[in-house]
Formats: structure tokens, C-alpha cells, sequence
């Protein structure tokens, strides 16, 4: 394991949600303060990097070319619990090596921008629905329809 590796996973571990931690929001009790909470997310109030909200910087994580697959792997597994404490997901895209997933990590997700809720679950799937432009490039789901579209139209 990259000596550094085990820093960087107690960061990731430092970077969990504390119980009481509702990022200056109240933790939505009855339904009216959860309509509240989905309107704040709506209206995208108090949206911030990824980066901010969990203070893991781009520059702690090594780049994937001095990294085992078993480091990254161990990395992206304590980084998506870490995560999910937010209330947020990264949908992963079928098929990618745990290379790829790193790199897409450093590249897309460490700074992409979250409006950070109190219930439910985020799910990012950074899919623009059109796999010419879409961030995850080859390893887009949507590539197959869109494709299946630009036949028929054929
Ligand atoms: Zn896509």
C-alpha cells in the first residue's frame, strides 16, 4: 500500500457527517420543514464544491499513476460511505476499471457543486444525456440509447 494511502483514509474517515452536523440547516422533523428542505435544494440555496463540504482537497488524493488498483479501490470504498453520510450517491457507470473510477473522481467529483440536503439521497449521475458531451465519456450508460436513437433516425 502507498504509505500515504492510510492518511488519506482517515481523512476520508475525519470527513464523515457528524451526528448533529446539519450545515446550518434544521434537520427536517415534521413535513412541512421536509417541503422546506426539498425547496432549498430546489432553489439551490447553500450549494457548495463537494470539496468544501467535506474539506477533502483535490491535492490530498495521489494521481491513479502512483497508485495500486488495490489503494484506489480501498480510496473510492471509503470515499462513497463517506459520501453517503451527506445523503449523497455517485452513480457509478458499469464497467469501469477501478482506474477510470479514480480518475473520474479527481476529475468530476471531488469539486462538483452539491446543494447538501437533510433527507433523502442526492444521486449523482453526472449524465447529460447526450454521451457526445456527457463527463463520463466512454463508460456512459445513456451511450447504447443514444446510439439505438441516432440509428433509427438513420
Ligand atoms: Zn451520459
Amino acid at each position: 500500500m502507498h504509505p500515504y494511502i492510510k492518511h488519506l483514509l482517515e481523512d476520508i474517515e475525519n470527513a464523515e457527517r457528524k451526528e448533529n452536523d446539519h450545515f446550518g440547516y434544521p434537520a427536517p422533523t415534521t413535513f412541512e420543514e421536509e417541503m422546506e428542505e426539498v425547496e432549498r435544494y430546489v432553489s439551490g440555496e447553500g450549494e457548495l464544491p463537494i470539496s468544501e463540504l467535506t474539506g477533502l482537497k483535490r491535492e490530498y488524493f495521489p494521481p491513479s499513476e502512483r497508485l495500486t488498483d488495490e489503494d484506489m479501490e480501498v480510496v473510492l470504498t471509503a470515499y462513497d460511505k463517506m459520501l453517503n453520510t451527506w445523503n449523497t450517491q455517485i452513480e457509478w457507470q458499469p464497467d469501469m476499471s477501478v482506474r477510470a473510477q479514480y480518475d473520474f473522481l479527481l476529475e468530476f467529483v471531488l469539486n462538483y457543486k452539491i446543494v447538501p440536503i437533510n433527507l433523502g439521497t442526492i444521486h449523482l449521475d453526472f449524465c447529460s444525456g447526450d454521451s457526445s458531451d456527457c463527463e463520463w465519456g466512454e463508460y456512459c450508460s445513456c451511450k447504447e440509447h443514444w446510439d439505438e436513437d441516432v440509428k433509427k433516425i438513420d
